[in-house]
């Protein structure tokens, strides 16, 4: 049988591999996806679904090797990129990920970065060194979700990190020469904390100093926390110009010497793309236009994002 080379099957070319859906920010969408954990290994952000009822798991090295023996076979991803899946691959051990960078090398000549994701504490657990010896290996990008900022707002959603320890995190990234793309959620201090959250997390994008930037825009989904929270009323989720409102405060407050700043996520109402600092004013100036407007047409229609 054909095998496409960005489906995550087993070594057979016909199960699924183990843990059913995968996910990956939208820039990996032409890398090949490695899974090397199961789940999430925090699994407690309160508006996070995407691995409820996975139980987190590092998977066998034999049986990461045999993913890797089988997609040596096939044509290589075009992006030249792994993704590491699942939630947040390196809170593995540094050895077992030591181990599995290695055989990504050995075994897919091709692969020219691997990216994950990796939350505060994961990144914290590994020293400058580590983080270095596992840039020379071939990991280059990693993926943060800070959310926010504003530490209400980081404690309300039961982050696991503080806004110093983020901070933390992207200095040893860059210390270490791993590119460091941080994500952002608009809506998540709610109605009450709008104001707050927006300008702390452009205080905060401003300390961290990130080559990326993404901006995505909070769905309270069911069986979450955050769900529950909105239908009894104690979260209220910000209008979409409330959201965008947010945007603005963000792209206006972050001093960021070169970073590409994104709000192309499926969830968002208003995809934006630029380099800032050049394009802050440009970015301003259709954020601004689409605000004085207030005309939902000019929004992505609900029917059309995605989570
Ligand atoms: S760390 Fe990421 S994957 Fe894990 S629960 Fe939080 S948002 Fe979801």
């Amino acid at each position: 049988m054909t095998v496409h080379p960005f489906m995550t099957t087993g070594p057979d070319g016909r199960t699924l591999i183990p843990g059913g859906s995968v996910y990956r920010p939208p820039s990996e969408h032409a890398s090949l996806l490695l899974q090397v954990t199961v789940g999430c290994s925090h699994n407690r952000c309160s508006y996070c679904a995407m691995y409820q009822g996975k139980r987190f798991a590092i998977r066998p090295h034999a049986e990461i090797e045999a993913l890797l023996d089988h997609y040596a076979k096939l044509a290589p991803a075009p992006s030249g990129r792994v993704f590491l899946c699942d939630g947040d691959a390196l809170i593995m051990p540094q050895k077992r990920l030591v181990s599995v960078l290695s055989a990504i090398r050995e075994r897919l000549p091709w692969v020219r970065r691997v990216c994950s994701y990796g939350d505060t504490r994961s990144v914290l657990r590994k020293s400058i060194d580590e983080l270095k010896e596992l840039r020379a290996l071939g990991l280059g990008m990693i993926y943060h979700g800070v959310e926010t900022g504003d530490e209400q707002s980081m404690a309300a959603i039961v982050k696991g990190a503080t806004r110093a320890e983020a901070i933390e995190t992207a200095q040893r990234l860059k210390a270490a020469g791993i590119l460091h793309s941080v994500i952002v959620l608009l809506g998540i201090g709610g109605v009450g904390g709008s104001a707050r959250h927006a300008e702390a997390t452009a205080s905060l994008l401003s300390e961290m100093d990130p080559a990326f930037v993404g901006a995505l825009t909070v769905t309270p989904v069911p069986g979450t926390p955050l769900h529950d929270a909105a239908e009894s009323g104690a979260f209220e989720l910000p209008t979409k110009f409330q959201m965008l409102g947010e945007l603005r405060t963000i792209i206006a407050g972050a001093d960021l010497t070169g970073c590409r700043f994104s709000s192309n996520h499926a969830s968002n109402y208003l995809p934006l793309r630029g380099q800032l600092p050049r394009d802050k004013a440009g970015m301003l100036r259709a954020l601004d236009q689409v605000l004085a407007a207030g005309d939902e047409r000019m929004l992505k229609p609900e029917w059309m994002r995605g989570l």
